[in-house]
C-alpha cells in the first residue's frame, strides 16, 4: 500500500509553482531570509503534505481549486481543506506582490476603487485596518463580489474561493509572514506591503478575467 501511495503521490502530485520573483526581490521590505522559510518551508509543507493526504482518492485528480470547493464543510477532510486552501492562498499571495510594487493602480482598477472606497488612501488604510484587525493568524484580501470591490479578513487558512467572489489580492498576516523582519510589528509590515509592494497589474488581471 505504501509504495501505491508513493507512486500516485509522484505521478500526480500538485505542484509548488516557482516564486515570480527572486527571493531577494522584496527587500528591504520583505527580506530573503523570511521568503527562504516562507516559500521554501511552510508553503512547501503545505503542498507535500496536501500530496500525502490525496494520494490514492478522488481528489488526487481535481485542480487545486476544485479540492478546496469539494471538501469544504466535509468533517473527514478538514485536514485535506486546509492544506489545500493554504498552498491555494500562498501562491496567490507570492503574486500579490512584487519588487518596486504600490503606487497608483492602473486605471481600470482605479475607477472601481474610488468607485468602490472613495480614494486610494481610504482603501490603503482600510485595507491595513483590514489586515491588523485580524485576530490571530489569517489573511486580508481585496476581492470583487456583485460590481464592486469589498474588503475582507479570513481566520486561519480560509478563503474567499467557496463564496463565489473573485480574490484580486491577499496579504498574509500569519506571524510566520514578517517575525523574522518585524517581530510583533505587524502593522509596520501591512504598510510597507500596502505602500511598497502590492502587484496592481496581478490584481487587474484577475478583475478582468472576473465576471464582477
Ligand atoms: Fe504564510
Amino acid at each position: 500500500m505504501a509504495t501505491t501511495s508513493a507512486t500516485l503521490t509522484k505521478t500526480k502530485p500538485i505542484a509548488l509553482p516557482p516564486l515570480p520573483w527572486a527571493d531577494d526581490a522584496l527587500e528591504p521590505f520583505i527580506s530573503k531570509n523570511t521568503i527562504g522559510f516562507h516559500y521554501g518551508k511552510h508553503h512547501k509543507t503545505y503542498v507535500e503534505k496536501l500530496n500525502e493526504l490525496i494520494a490514492g482518492t478522488p481528489e488526487a485528480d481535481m485542480p487545486l481549486e476544485d479540492i478546496v470547493r469539494r471538501t469544504i464543510g466535509d468533517p473527514k477532510k478538514l485536514e485535506v481543506l486546509h492544506n489545500a486552501q493554504q498552498t491555494w492562498n500562498h501562491t496567490f499571495y507570492w503574486n500579490s506582490m512584487r519588487p518596486k510594487g504600490g503606487g497608483k493602480p492602473p486605471r481600470e482598477i482605479a475607477a472601481k476603487i474610488e468607485n468602490s472606497f472613495g480614494d486610494l488612501d481610504t482603501f490603503k488604510k482600510r485595507f491595513a485596518e483590514a489586515a491588523v484587525g485580524q485576530f490571530g493568524s489569517g489573511w486580508a484580501w481585496l476581492i470583487a463580489e456583485g460590481g464592486k470591490l469589498k474588503i475582507i479578513a479570513t481566520p486561519d487558512g480560509e478563503d474567499p474561493l467557496p463564496t463565489g467572489a473573485t480574490p484580486l489580492l491577499t496579504l498574509d498576516v500569519w506571524e510566520h509572514a514578517y517575525y523574522l523582519d518585524y517581530q510583533n510589528r505587524r502593522k509596520d509590515y501591512v504598510v510597507a506591503v500596502i505602500d511598497n509592494l502590492l502587484n496592481w497589474e496581478f490584481a487587474t488581471q484577475n478583475l478582468v478575467h472576473s465576471k464582477d
